[in-house]
């Protein structure tokens, strides 16, 4: 141990990707780039200033390509997050911008740089999108890289660690945990970051424990620290004394047996003790994940959500892109489902984020199939890669954002014109697919009843309709505390989308966040839920829950979670009745 007078100390933040390390720790530090002056230029040495800036931009670049080339083969598919930081180096928002800031206020490039970033960043983190929101992390990422070559700093280098650490950082760049080396990072602890940042994708793509946004870590923890990090439950312990050194071991040799176990079961079906079966899907972006949905035991696609291929370019993929892209997700994991959901974007988001269009309010403003209905021609080209490529395997297309019946038979309309034209052309399609909705918007939940008349089966977004029905933007961290799926009013709503659907004899499947913990399991087998889809990681822990269960006992429990008026109380509840399945694996003593 490092100090052996030190007093432990419990910090709690964010479980982001679940397991238990302990051992020393390693501090990224990034001091230099923070502290950086403004000086004015002469009018003779502004050339000069801008060389300099251009310089730093091109080492940056340099830099990336190297760390592209060595990125470890885990994080390969990740690398494309690499590729769209070089192209942001030479952005005009952010190359232009800042040449321009050094000329016309006579500034020094660090400075002008450090302006430019601040207003970018605050445009982004404006924007109601949580995976524009995050884009702010990676504008700040990039001009780290350029600062720290103008100011001449030591650029960390994650790569020549050599010996087995838990890493602890203030923030790290998707360039930084890329260089990650399995056999040397234990773990990683940041101040930053949430559930959704590259970090938290990246240890949980790793399967590394982390605990990302505690703040002050990067203040109490030092070089050396012994430390304890615990992401399941998003905990780090620092200075732990004996006895939580030895209780932590135990849980950690537990939870690796816990895991062993769920992932020999992974590749079985998730049956209950009662013999119901309850599939058990995985959520992509992109077509490279196909592999760890099958990896991890998933039973097919239950929502690609296609917005990639969209973002960062000035023009939209053409049809046969479109095709190429979904064949390559169908051809994989075929004969098993893959349910394609139409473009899920905000005007703003699809057009280039130096676009015109401004919205003061986008998460209520031209999103999803609005903005497809209004766009129809990009609407009807991602239509007809779907019918095509749907010839092939077993494709279902969902339809996102849906709030009003006009909308479902709008959808539907274009659908058949499409078919028919496909069908003229003697194009290879299927026009038999299930077209199914999201049920993300409250009036969607109101008129559950009328859209199950026209559409096969609904899939229920949780994180937008937690933030509609709860007034809670997603990407808020100051009301997060409220974001709580177990809000006796969103259980309220989950279970009256289920009855409808069950009346009227259509599927209901979830494939918003909530579906990822196991903890939730006896809910929604409870109300009924007849598949769930979720990040592939979690997929061997929800069927290991999912077979602990019996559907008599949950519907009777649901009684129970139905008299309950808080979150709190649902949990308690919960955690009461089904938690020792779960903790009581790793967390017993
Ligand atoms: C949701 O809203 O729950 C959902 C799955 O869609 P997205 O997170 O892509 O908005
Ligand atoms: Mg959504």
């Amino acid at each position: 141990m490092s100090d052996t007078n030190a007093i432990e100390i419990v910090l709690n933040g964010i479980g982001a990707s679940p397991g238990i390390c302990i051992g020393k720790a390693y501090s990224v530090d990034k001091e230099g780039v923070d502290v950086v002056r403004k000086y004015f230029i002469g009018k003779e040495n502004l050339r000069h200033e801008i060389k300099r800036f251009k310089a730093a931009v091109k080492k940056a670049k340099d830099e990336l390509k190297v760390i592209i080339k060595n990125s470890n083969k885990e994080l390969r598919q990740q690398s494309y997050i690499l590729e769209t930081h070089a192209v942001m180096l030479k952005d005009k928002m952010l190359y232009g911008k800042t040449i321009e800031t050094i000329e016309d206020e006579r500034i020094n490039a660090e400075w002008a740089l450090k302006k430019v970033v601040s207003d970018l960043k605050s445009m982004f983190q404006n924007m109601s999108d949580p995976y524009l929101k995050e884009r702010a992390a990676d504008i700040v990422h990039v001009s780290d890289r350029v600062m720290k070559n103008l100011v001449g700093a030591e650029a960390v280098n994650i790569a020549d660690i050599y010996k087995r650490v838990i890493l602890i950082a203030h923030d790290l760049s998707p360039a930084e945990t890329s260089q990650i080396q399995l056999e040397k990072i234990k773990g990683f602890v940041t101040d930053r970051g949430g559930k959704a940042s590259h970090t938290s994708i990246i240890a949980r793509t790793l399967e590394i424990p982390a605990v990302l946004g505690l703040n002050q870590a990067t203040r109490i923890i030092q070089n050396d620290d012994i430390i304890i990090v615990d992401g399941t439950a998003g905990t780090v312990i620092v200075h732990p004394t004996e006895e939580t050194l030895v209780k932590y071991a135990e849980r950690k040799i537990r939870y690796e047996e816990y895991k062993s176990a769920i992932t020999r079961g992974s590749h079985l079906v998730a049956e209950t003790t009662d013999g119901f079966q309850l599939p058990i899907m995985g959520n992509i972006e992109l077509p490279e994940e196909v592999v760890s949905v099958i990896d991890h035991g998933g039973d097919g696609i239950g929502l690609y959500r296609t917005e990639f291929q969209y973002l960062n370019s000035s023009v939209f993929p053409t049809e046969d892109e479109l095709f190429d892209n979904y064949m390559d997700v169908v051809e994989i994991i075929a004969p098993k489902p893959v349910t394609i959901r139409t473009l899920d974007i905000n005007g703003d988001k699809a057009i280039t984020p130096d676009s015109e269009c401004y919205e003061t309010n986008p998460a209520l403003g031209l999103r999803a199939i609005r903005y497809c209905l209004q766009n129809p021609e990009v609407f009807k080209t991602q239509i007809r890669a779907i019918l095509r490529v749907a010839a092939y395997g077993n494709v279902r297309i969902l339809i996102p954002m849906i709030s009003s019946y006009d909308e479902v038979c709008e959808t539907k309309r274009i659908l058949n014109e499409v078919a028919d034209s496909l069908d003229k052309e003697g194009a290879v399609f299927n026009r038999d697919i299930e077209v199914g909705i999201m049920i993300e918007v409250p009036s969607a939940v109101t008129m559950a009843d009328v859209m199950a008349e026209n559409v096969d089966f609904f899939s229920i977004g949780t994180n937008d309709l937690i933030q509609y029905s709860l007034a809670i933007d997603r990407g808020n961290s100051r009301v997060a505390y409220l974001y709580n799926p177990l809000h006796p009013a969103i259980i309220r709503v989950i279970k009256h989308v289920a009855d409808v659907a069950r009346e009227k004899g259509i599927k209901v499947f979830m494939c918003g966040e909530m579906a990822n913990d196991p903890i939730y399991m006896p809910i929604l087998l409870g109300l009924g839920l007849d598949e769930l889809s979720m990040n592939p990681q979690s997929i061997p822990a929800v069927k290991s829950m999912v077979r602990e269960l019996n559907i008599e006992n949950v519907k009777l429990f649901m009684k129970d979670v139905l008299k309950q008026t808080s979150a709190t109380a649902v949990m308690k509840l919960v955690q009461d009745t089904y938690g020792s399945i779960l903790y009581d694996k790793i967390y017993h003593e």
